[in-house]
């Protein structure tokens, strides 16, 4: 078999392959065994930004510098080698090729992305051919990456929407939720002890009686600010548990470190002197139940919240504006001093 070549001994397949071959939407390229470029479609060489002449009959390395040692020209070698087709997945190899968008300007240029297929010329038709060629593919792949992008992005918003409370911006209940959940089982597997402190602001129906719904909201916020200042380890969680409820979770913190912590918010909160004519002092406070535990098998994470919720109800029934702790805080599994 010869090859269809024009006078200039270029490949040529006649004007109505020519025309095909012209106006198909994706690169083609036809290399030989020693990776000569033997064909380059119009596609290909204006979004390489080349002429017909300045690549062909050029081996692919001179033609393409950057592409000598690469991952593609290697595959290329494999494809030659072995006789099997190989694909480029845009995934592992986005852009092989220097092939850039038709109108972009040529500074801050930036590559198409590129899907590439390698399919080998078979054993019979190189024999005929008296050598074994490689047909090219270069599908762009650029919209599809970008469209993937903006949906990825879109789902990462979503789920940061779905976790964080709209009043307040810290985490939500859902969010309060899945992390004891994940935090408890992962006390349980280092053997480390996990702490939950619950706060609640102190007469706070009377705030919003006082001062209306829009003050009591923003004092809701300011009192979160605060306890997420405290909560300062990578790993440390504060979320909103309920209405005026907030919770704080530390993992890897005993129970000593809980009550300094929890000791802090409601100082903080006492010396933020935000006015609340009802509240005794003048101002307004927060109460705090604090639990710790360190997890063991067969005990459930709601463990936690019940002895911080049993503390917080000991804290109110104290006199308010304090930290509390049941007696037997770390049950070790028992169960825990009635309050
Ligand atoms: P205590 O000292 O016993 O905690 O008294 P309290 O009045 O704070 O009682 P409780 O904790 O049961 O009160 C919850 C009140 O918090 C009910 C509601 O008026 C108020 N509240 C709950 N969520 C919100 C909110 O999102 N915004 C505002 N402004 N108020 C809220
Ligand atoms: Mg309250
Ligand atoms: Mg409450």
């Amino acid at each position: 078999m010869t090859l269809p070549l024009d006078e200039q001994g270029r490949l040529s397949l006649g004007p109505l392959g020519d025309w095909v071959l012209g106006n198909i939407q994706s690169g083609l390229l036809v290399l030989d065994a020693q990776l000569r470029i033997v064909f380059a479609n119009p596609w290909l060489l204006r979004r390489a930004r080349r002429s017909a002449d300045e690549v062909l009959d050029r081996p692919l390395t001179e033609a393409f510098p950057c592409q000598a040692g690469s991952h593609f020209e290697r595959a290329l070698q494999q494809a030659l080698r072995t006789g099997f087709p190989a694909v480029l997945s845009e995934t592992l190899h986005l852009s092989p090729l220097p092939l850039f968008a038709l109108g972009s300007a040529p500074s801050g240029q930036v590559r198409l992305h590129q899907s590439i297929q390698i399919v080998p010329m078979g054993h019979a038709m190189a024999r005929e051919a008296g050598q074994r060629y490689l047909l090219v593919q270069v599908t762009d792949v650029s919209p599809a990456v970008a469209r993937e992008r903006v949906l990825r992005e879109q789902a990462q918003r979503m789920h940061a929407m779905a976790h964080v409370d709209a009043l307040t911006d810290i985490g939500n209940r859902r969010h309060f939720d899945a992390t004891l959940e994940r935090e408890w089982h992962h006390a349980m597997r280092q053997n480390q002890p996990l702490s939950l402190v619950l706060f609640d602001i102190d007469h706070f129906k009377q705030y919003n009686d006082s001062y209306g719904h829009q003050r009591g909201d923003a004092c809701l916020k300011r009192v979160a600010t605060v306890i997420e200042a405290v909560a300062q380890r990578p790993r440390d969680v504060v979320c909103r548990y309920g209405g005026e409820e907030i919770a704080m979770l530390l993992p890897d913190t005993p129970l000593a470190g809980a009550l300094k912590l929890a000791q802090q918010v409601v100082d903080a909160v006492r010396g933020a002197a935000m006015p609340h004519v009802v509240s005794p002092g003048g101002v307004v406070t927060l109460s705090a139940g604090v639990a710790s535990e360190r997890p063991l098998p067969g005990m459930v994470a709601d463990t936690l919240l019940l002895l911080a919720d049993r503390a917080l109800y000991q804290a109110k029934r104290l006199g308010r504006d304090r930290v509390e702790v049941l007696a037997a805080a770390s049950t070790g599994g028992r169960e825990p001093a009635q309050s």
